[in-house]
């Protein structure tokens, strides 16, 4: 299984060397490079981060910009969505990033149904436009932790049937907020995995990429993405176990607020719960 952090930990102070330095004292093996406010590396830095991964034995992935809107209104909107995607695909070969994960954006109005359309139409645009091998790079859509924005398990799963170029990404945070608090148990993880294992096989099952955090939810879902282990779901430890009990190989990104805590949060957790057997 891979932990890690999504973005650099702030001890690191910019310092790309010294991200990777921590990590691997830390013994973490995956890292999200976040491009959240935009992907603002050159061929060079992109080049350096591909280097430095491979040597340390980091499995990389990356977070788009927060910014992305595929279902937009707004054609210039959507035109500027598409572009921070083909950015992202155009880099992340040189970045040894295996997967560009991004949050497809809000339902912009439409119906579900357009919205699906739009975002499938949109994406299918930038796949066919980046002439991407899949054996390198896949687009991850995420799943969403607000009722008003595009990425329910089905959309997702959807999706990914859809285009050769998607994988998804579940963040069992966001599904805990999305759901109200329901998607929090053995069971409930267990149906979601199993959707998604029944729609995808292989595609899903060789390439599980989750995200979690703690985080609080309204009526509207997501709030703020809160701490591991404290007194915010979701539970993890059903989900190590049934991980653990299936043998799954799923990546961890934590999006705690101190990101590198919550990944060693999560790897002790696994620890503990294989040391019991
Ligand atoms: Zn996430």
């Amino acid at each position: 299984m891979y932990f890690g952090p999504s973005g650099y930990p702030a001890e690191a102070a910019g310092k790309v060397e010294e991200v990777f330095a921590i990590l691997r004292r830390l013994e973490l093996n995956a890292l999200e490079y976040a491009a959240v406010y935009g992907l603002r590396v050159n061929v060079e830095g992109a080049k350096k981060i591909g280097e430095l991964s491979r040597d340390a034995g980091v499995l990389m992935s990356m977070h788009a910009a927060y910014y992305i809107s595929l279902a937009s209104k707004d054609p210039n909107v959507r035109q500027r969505s598409k572009e921070r995607l083909l950015q992202a695909l155009k880099m992340a070969p040189l970045m040894g990033v295996k997967r560009i994960v991004f949050h497809p954006g809000s339902y912009g109005g439409l119906t579900p149904d357009e919205a699906y359309a739009t975002v499938l139409n949109a994406l299918s645009e930038v796949w066919e436009e980046a002439n991407t091998d899949p054996q390198v790079v896949l687009l991850s859509p995420e799943t969403s932790g607000k009722t008003n924005t595009f990425g329910s398990v089905e959309e997702i799963v959807r999706l990914c049937q859809d285009l050769e170029g998607c994988i998804p990404t579940i963040d069992w945070a966001h599904l805990y907020a999305r759901s109200q608090g329901k998607v929090n148990d053995r069971e409930s993880y267990r149906h979601i995995l199993q959707v998604f294992e029944d729609a995808l096989g292989d595609k899903f099952l060789k390439n599980m990429h989750f995200h979690i955090s703690g985080i609080t939810f309204g009526k509207a879902g997501e709030q703020a993405h809160r701490p591991l282990g404290k007194e915010w779901g979701p539970e993890v430890q059903p989900l190590i176990e049934l991980i653990l009990d299936n043998g799954y190989n799923p990546t961890f990104i934590s999006e705690t607020p101190d990101q590198l805590s919550g990944a060693l949060f999560m790897r002790h957790i696994t620890e503990l719960v294989k040391a019991r057997r």
